[in-house]
């Protein structure tokens, strides 16, 4: 037991920091203070006392933000296996948004291989939870690093409950579905996803998902949707992603918003517009990576010569991981659809993005910062361990998107309120103290392509919870995370 004089009141205080209080607010040099897991004052210089924290630290000349949300993952698993989470919590992150495209770790079991995209979390033996409550009870017992905030994905619902995956639910089925997302709901979940692109989901009307979003409705959840497509019928999806949010009465996020395949770059001028629209009558957002090429399982229906693809894992293959599909079609003297099919089954990057899109996207008032990082993929797409950093070194500091301010806010404060965590993503007395201290002049990522798991550079420190859990010099993270939900 520590000895604490009578003006040791604090756990931290942090002084001369650069403020950015998630906000969007401009930034104050001030002092902030730390009691417990929360907050406890932030003030001008000088005025917390000399002494009165038991660890101080001067922070002259470094940010001091919320720890980032990362509003789009397939954290799902890694949060329990690898609960250190480096890849994360090394770019400042201090809570993961998890069960995204409709693909969630509970409530569903396999007896043979999980269909795709389920495949992209592990084999059978990862899905271990028949209920939401067992998986929040494994979260907990495994106290990962950072917070975890937990969707429900629509596929897991029908693999958990349907006979024909391809065809819509039966009001059987329906109901099945819905007392488990109702379980779920009371048991900490924030929200649902679907990934009506993936075959799992695919065969969902619109009528199935707005009838099972009426019951996270009840619950305050949101509704986040890898929509049906981002291609040429991009605006058909927007269309039905909001009335199906309408009409079930939850907040939509559209995820990771794109305009993919070379014939419809250029269209977020049309996207954004009216999803802008949209947004002035219904709740809606969007999540987006800093990154031109996306990431998913290698599908025979995205193979192009058009644009390069990178395989990210191969069953049969894991020597081709890292290489372009078409450099190995060359190498096996056959075309690019045999080459794809020996090697399923396959997870792969697609060069399908414009970069002005992605900063039209980007810059939008609706967008939220997410990596949509994939953790079990052999050669994963750099988002995993360089989303948060790129943002805020590239695309706000060198390319001047944005201000600072403004980039933190899509990561914490915007996230904060779409997902109804409402003691996180600012920085005020009595919020969770969940803090990212960095050097807001040389913050960078260093994954690339070519070598996508370098740590970043320039985040010197995060506390998650009033516990220091990644700092110089650590060994090894802290781990004071939770499931989190509203109050939580
Ligand atoms: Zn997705």
């Amino acid at each position: 037991m520590s000895v604490q004089s009578t003006n040791d009141i604090y756990d931290w205080v942090f002084r001369n920091a650069r403020i950015i209080d998630g906000t969007g607010a401009p930034s104050f040099v001030g002092d902030l203070a730390v009691r417990g897991d929360q907050i406890a004052a932030i003030e001008l210089p000088g005025v917390i006392a000399a002494g009165s924290g038991r660890n101080e630290a001067d922070l002259a000349g470094l940010a001091l933000a919320p720890g980032f949300i990362d509003a789009h993952t397939h954290d799902d698993r890694i949060v329990l296996d690898a609960p250190d989470m480096v890849p994360k919590i090394s770019q400042g992150v201090t809570t993961v948004v998890v069960g995204n495209c409709g693909i969630s770790l509970a409530p569903v079991r396999f007896e043979g291989a999980p269909p795709p995209p389920m495949n992209l979390l592990g084999g059978a033996e990862a899905y271990q939870f028949s209920t939401f409550g067992d998986y929040a009870a494994a979260v907990h017992e495994a106290r990962p690093s950072l917070n975890v905030a937990a969707l429900v994905g629509h596929s897991a619902l029908r693999l958990a409950t349907m006979d024909d995956i391809t065809a819509k639910a039966n009001p059987a089925e329906i109901a099945d579905m819905a007392a488990m997302l109702t379980e779920a709901m009371e048991n900490g979940a924030v929200g649902w996803s679907t990934g009506l692109f993936y075959p799992t989901n695919a065969g969902a009307d619109a009528d199935e998902v707005a009838e099972l979003g009426r019951y996270v409705a009840r619950h305050g959840g949101i509704y986040a949707t890898h929509m049906r497509n981002e291609f040429e019928n991009v605006l058909d999806s927007i269309d039905e992603s909001v009335a199906t949010a309408k009409s079930a009465g939850t907040p939509l996020v559209i995820s990771h918003h794109k305009c993919a395949g070379v014939e419809n770059w250029g269209r977020t001028l049309e996207t954004l517009p009216k999803i802008e629209a949209a947004a002035h009558e219904h709740q809606i957002n969007f999540d987006v990576y800093p990154y031109t090429a996306g990431s998913t399982n290698l599908r025979a229906d995205l193979i192009t010569d058009t644009y390069p693809i990178m395989i990210a894992w191969s069953r049969p293959f894991p020597e081709m991981t890292g290489r372009y599909l078409t450099d190995i079609a060359a190498g096996w003297g056959i075309d690019l659809d045999e080459t794809a099919a020996r090697l399923q089954p396959a997870g792969a990057i697609y060069f399908q993005m414009d970069e002005d899109d992605v900063r039209r996207v980007l810059s939008s008032p609706l967008s939220m910062i997410g990596s949509d990082g994939l953790p079990h993929d052999d050669h994963p797409h750099p988002r995993l361990w360089g989303t948060f950093p790129r943002v805020l070194g590239h695309y706000a500091r060198e390319v001047g998107l944005f201000d600072l301010e403004i980039a933190v806010h899509k990561m914490t404060g915007v996230t904060a309120r779409v997902f109804g965590l409402t003691n996180r993503g600012t920085l005020a007395p009595g919020k969770f103290a969940d803090l990212v201290a960095f050097h807001p002049d040389t913050v960078r990522d260093r994954a690339t392509y070519e070598r996508p798991t370098i740590q970043s550079e320039g985040i010197a420190w995060v506390m998650v919870n009033g516990v220091m859990t990644f700092a110089p010099g650590q060994s090894q993270p802290g781990r004071a995370g939770r499931l989190v939900s509203r109050a939580l």
